[in-house]
């Protein structure tokens, strides 16, 4: 009895185990996945259990055969009513929206498995690893719907896109660690410099995105000029000499949506590189009027 209980225990565990790691195989089709968990390790338990008979007892090959086969038609049978369960009962839950009604059956698995979901959090959570500020991923994940609810609530959004001044000089001449200290101070400049509402990304190597909700075309100039002077201020302490040049748009005014949004500040702040570096370029730059009026 005591054993039966132990090796029931130790099979679930296994079969919990095994399953999270056939995830990287059949996480799209769980019941395969379930299947193959459960199968493996009754197979498993099938195989100790004739070699131990086999040995006290001289039991034949054919006594595991039929066993055997019994436990995988068994495990079968399970994963087909597990499924089965989760598709055609489950689905009644009174609460809407953890309901399996409308969803795929591999994502009510996906809510089973808390690897997984560890996993995919940490992932999610989008934390730039040397800088700690948000990583591209996240402002993939959270632009659009940002620029959404601004557009519903009739309300701008502003986005600086911020590039380091001939950063690859700061690596050859003081090398890739203090290139790598001064994206640190840079973050933490800019994180500074921001509103709460304001959303700081590292957006690769050394550019960086500020997404600002409610905040118009001038504040946004504002908000811009004054990031560049706290890293000017900082310049020799921190930053080896570093400025920055920064491009700014706003929407609804700009763009009609993220992306045109993103590309209008991409294309300013090449204008202020182009314009000598350390400085912003906006709608009200003197820069980006001249260089609108010579491409018309
Ligand atoms: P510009 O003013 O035109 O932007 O010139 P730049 O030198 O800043 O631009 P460029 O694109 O030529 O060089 C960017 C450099 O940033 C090259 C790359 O080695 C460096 N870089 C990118 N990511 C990292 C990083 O994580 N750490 C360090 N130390 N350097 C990085
Ligand atoms: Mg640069
Ligand atoms: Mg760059």
């Amino acid at each position: 009895m005591v054993w039966g209980t132990t090796l029931l225990f130790i099979d679930s565990i296994a079969i919990i185990l095994l399953y999270e790691h056939l995830g990287t195989w059949f996480r799209r089709v769980p019941i395969l996945r379930l299947f193959t968990s459960d199968a493996l390790i009754l197979s498993f338990d099938q195989a100790g259990f004739f070699i131990a008979l086999h040995v006290y007892s001289s039991a034949p090959f054919e006594a595991m055969i039929g066993d055997w086969m019994a436990k995988v038609c068994a495990a079968f049978v399970f994963s087909v009513m597990i499924i089965g369960y989760l598709r055609f009962v489950e689905h009644e839950e009174p609460a809407a929206e953890h309901s399996v009604k409308g969803r795929n059956i591999a994502d009510i698995f996906y809510m089973l498995t808390f690897r997984e979901r560890y996993e995919d959090l940490l992932q999610q959570t989008g934390r730039d690893a040397l800088t700690g500020v948000f990583n591209r991923r996240k402002l993939e994940l959270m632009a659009t719907e940002a620029f959404q609810k601004e557009t519903i609530a009739a309300k701008p959004i502003s986005l600086l896109a911020i590039d380091i001044d001939q950063f690859k000089s700061v690596n050859d001449n003081f090398g890739h660690k203090v290139g790598d200290e001064v994206l640190q101070a840079m973050a933490i400049t800019l994180s500074r410099g921001l509103r709460p509402d304001d959303q700081l990304f590292r957006y690769g190597g050394e550019e960086f995105i500020v997404l600002s909700p409610n905040l118009g075309p001038a504040a946004a100039a504002l908000i811009a000029e004054r990031l560049r002077e706290a890293v000017n201020t900082h310049s020799e302490t921190n930053f080896r000499g570093s400025t920055i040049s920064i491009g700014v748009a706003t929407a609804p005014i700009e763009a009609t949506d993220f992306d045109s949004l993103f590309a209008c500040a991409d294309t300013r702040l090449y204008v202020a590189k182009n314009n000598g570096r350390n400085r912003v370029v906006s709608a009200y730059s003197q820069l980006n009027q001249d260089t609108a009026t010579s491409a018309v």
